[in-house]
């Protein structure tokens, strides 16, 4: 898009690329390990972008919340980079405990933690996101507390806790149990085992809709300043390797293929939600509960790439 675009062109051509998009996701499968994502409506759809001046453009079910599950790695990780920032050991701690390689794995798996001694590959894996809620547990007065902040804060009003989701995750969480404990016998662990897991599974549970999701990335867009409030959230460079994470690490073994089709720093979650940067211009989500088999939302991964291609928004 060029500066002369009017919003309705651009209102125009989300509603195209919505009818391209959204009929896709029946090439999907919704996640079905706990009800809420089980009985999710497959066919909700929602597109949005924000611009840096708060012009918004909606297009589907863009105010219907869920659960923002691994999109939430994103703000823990924020939080983290900003307690590091204040002080070089907690910066030395969280980048000598987990690293910023793509995975290639999906974001549930065990296999590479163990050949690798506990050190997780990066923190937008299950793996990497809990130790970074262990370093969150020891250097926040209540890790939950100051994460729900941060979302607020962002989106600029108070998004809700689902209390079922945090109950279900908690029933069905064996895997994520199983790489804590494995990281607690190799020493990357300080806190217990349960409430590292209180504190990932908070964050999975929080629900946001598209509109706040997009709302709440443009800091990354902004070189790490709200443009809501002016709030300088990261310094420049550390916004900038937030976005480098999102795009080689936040669709997990699909980051390639997110960054040949897309092009932008993305981040996704099992709800079927997408959070992604355009860095100067937008911050935008989609939303389409079925998934691929590498955990993406499929309809929110073609809407991405026609939004990127037809308005030149790749990165590259
Ligand atoms: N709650 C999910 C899990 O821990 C989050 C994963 C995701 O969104 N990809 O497995």
């Amino acid at each position: 898009m060029t500066a002369t675009d009017t919003s309705n062109d651009l209102d125009a051509e989300l509603r195209q690329i919505a009818e391209i998009a959204r009929p896709t996701a029946r090439q999907g499968e919704l996640a079905d390990y706990i009800p809420a994502l089980r009985d999710e409506d497959p066919d909700c759809f929602g597109l949005g972008l924000v611009d840096m001046d708060g012009t918004e453009h909606m297009v589907g079910d863009v105010d219907r919340p869920f659960a923002i599950q691994s999109i939430s790695k994103v703000f823990a990780l924020v939080l983290a980079m900003q307690r590091a920032d204040r002080a070089e050991g907690v910066k030395k701690e969280l980048w000598g405990r987990v690293g910023v390689e793509p995975s290639g794995d999906p974001f549930n798996s065990l296999v590479q933690l163990e050949h690798e001694q506990g050190v997780p590959r990066n923190p937008m894996i299950n793996a990497g996101a809990l130790v970074v809620d262990d370093i969150l547990a020891d250097h926040c007065g209540d890790a939950r507390r100051e994460l729900h902040d941060l979302v607020n804060e962002l989106v600029g009003e108070e998004v809700a806790l689902d209390d079922k989701v945090v109950h279900a995750e908690g029933n069905t969480g064996s895997r994520n149990r199983a790489m804590a404990n494995l990281m607690l016998s190799f020493g990357n662990l300080d806190n217990s085992v349960d409430d590292v897991l209180d504190v990932y599974i908070y964050q999975c549970a929080l629900t946001m809709t598209v509109r706040q999701l997009a709302r709440a990335s443009r800091f990354l867009a902004n070189d790490g300043v709200d443009p809501a409030t002016g709030r300088q959230i990261l310094r420049p460079p550390l916004a900038r390797r937030v976005n480098a994470i999102m795009l080689t690490c936040g669709t997990y073994d699909a980051a390639g293929e997110f960054a040949f089709d897309v092009g932008l720093p993305c981040k996704s979650g099992v709800a079927g939600a997408i959070m992604g940067v355009v860095p100067d211009r937008y911050g935008v989500a989609v939303w389409s509960p079925p998934l691929d088999p590498s955990g993406n939302s499929r309809a929110g991964k073609v809407a991405l790439h026609e939004l990127a291609e037809r308005r030149g928004l790749s990165i590259f």
